[in-house]
Parts: C-alpha cells; sequence; structure tokens
C-alpha cells in the first residue's frame, strides 16, 4: 500500500497544463467508469437525432480505468510468455490491437466505441466488416461520416495508410473538442518512460526505450489529423 501510495504522489505533483497525469493515463477515482460530462452529453444529443433516422446508437466501450487496461495487457503478456516469444515480440504483438496501459484514449472518457443496436447481428460486434459491405451497421457507419462531427465526434483510427499505428476501427469514436487538449498535454517522451518502468506492467522493464517511443510517436500521435 506504501508503494501504491508513493507512486500516486508522485505523480500527483506533475500536471501538464490544466489536465493532471491521473486524468491522462485513467487513474482518477471513477469507480462506475463514467464518460466526461460534456462528452457523455453531447452523446445524448447525437443519439436523439440519430434515433429519429432509425439508428440507435450503443457505447459498447466508454471509460476504462488504467487498472483495467493493465489487466489486460497482463493476461496477454503471460499467455505470450508461455509461448516462448521474447518481450520485443510480445510487445508488438500486443499493440497490434491493445494499448500500452495509461495510453488508452479510453482512460479519458471522450472516447468510445459505437454500433447500431437497431441493427440485426450475432457474434463479435468489433470487426471491420460490420461496417462495410451489406454489414449490420454500415447504416450507422454512413450516418456518423455524414453528422457525427457536428456533434463534435471525430472517428480516431482512419482508414488511411498514411496513418501509422492501430489498425483501422471503424466504431471507435472520440469527443475532439476535449480529446484535442488531453493528447496536446499527454505526457511529455521523458515522463512517459519514467511512467510506465513504474506502474507494474509486464515487461516494461525489458523493452527499450526505443521501442517504447516508436509506439508514442507511431500509435499514441497516429490518429486522425482533426483530433490533433
Ligand atoms: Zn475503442
Amino acid at each position: 500500500m506504501k508503494i501504491i501510495l508513493s507512486c500516486i504522489l508522485l505523480f500527483s505533483t506533475l500536471a501538464y497544463g490544466q489536465i493532471s497525469s491521473q486524468e491522462l493515463t485513467g487513474q482518477t477515482d471513477n469507480p462506475k467508469n463514467l464518460l466526461n460530462t460534456s462528452a457523455q452529453d453531447a452523446f445524448n444529443t447525437m443519439r436523439a437525432a440519430a434515433l429519429k433516422d432509425g439508428i440507435d446508437l450503443k457505447i459498447v466501450s466508454g471509460y476504462r480505468s488504467f487498472t483495467r487496461q493493465r489487466q489486460i495487457w497482463n493476461r496477454k503478456y503471460k499467455k505470450y510468455e508461455a509461448q516462448g516469444l521474447t518481450p520485443d515480440a510480445i510487445f508488438d504483438k500486443i499493440v497490434e490491437y491493445s494499448t500500452v496501459p495509461g495510453t488508452s484514449r479510453h482512460h479519458w472518457g471522450t472516447d468510445m466505441d459505437i454500433i447500431d443496436q437497431s441493427a440485426t447481428y450475432s457474434g463479435d460486434v468489433l470487426v471491420p466488416n460490420k461496417f462495410h459491405g451489406n454489414g449490420p451497421f454500415c447504416k450507422m457507419k454512413d450516418w456518423m461520416e455524414i453528422n457525427a462531427s457536428s456533434y463534435g465526434f471525430e472517428l480516431v483510427y482512419t482508414l488511411n495508410e498514411n496513418r501509422t499505428g492501430f489498425k483501422y476501427e471503424p466504431w471507435h469514436y472520440s469527443y475532439a473538442p476535449l480529446s484535442r487538449k488531453l493528447l496536446q498535454e499527454y505526457l511529455p517522451e521523458t515522463d512517459f518512460l519514467e511512467f510506465l518502468r513504474s506502474q507494474n506492467i509486464m515487461g516494461m522493464d525489458q523493452i527499450s526505450d526505443a521501442r517504447l517511443l516508436r509506439y508514442y510517436t507511431e500509435h499514441i500521435q497516429g490518429v486522425n489529423p482533426s483530433l490533433k
């Protein structure tokens, strides 16, 4: 408990602009996993408008805490470690689809994964082909392309071969008026390295600075330019 408290105290002394390091890394006290109020309000307004067009927007993943993301990370890390992969290989494999704890935009309460619950669907919902062709969420995607930005929402991981980092996610939207500031004020590189190495995240004592900084540039910064 002492160790945990000292970490909290250390990072509570760091603040980037108006935004605390806890808020940037998903370590605020948010037991109900609530979205930021402004983002939730904007979503509710957008949802009401979409409903009039027969689309029932549903958030399937909103706020996610650092602790939750670390559970996901450490579970995957152990699985790949048991398969004999090196720490670098494990890191590269996990960050194809998952974020390093402390770096998820879901920590910010501004980002959410959205589907249309009025559609008929089965199985995994967050797969790109459900949003294309004759997929069940095509109608929603067309509607969002036209309307989302007027409510402040932007797709983060766009289908653009010039974008680096995470793969295309047609479901992941961000409330730009807030998340732009959070990205701009995100931990600078040196604090980022120090943070990751102090949080009991598996593998972090073995991954090189260069690899972590490449992730910083390609993944954290590898978003839709309208969110920068
Ligand atoms: Zn997401």
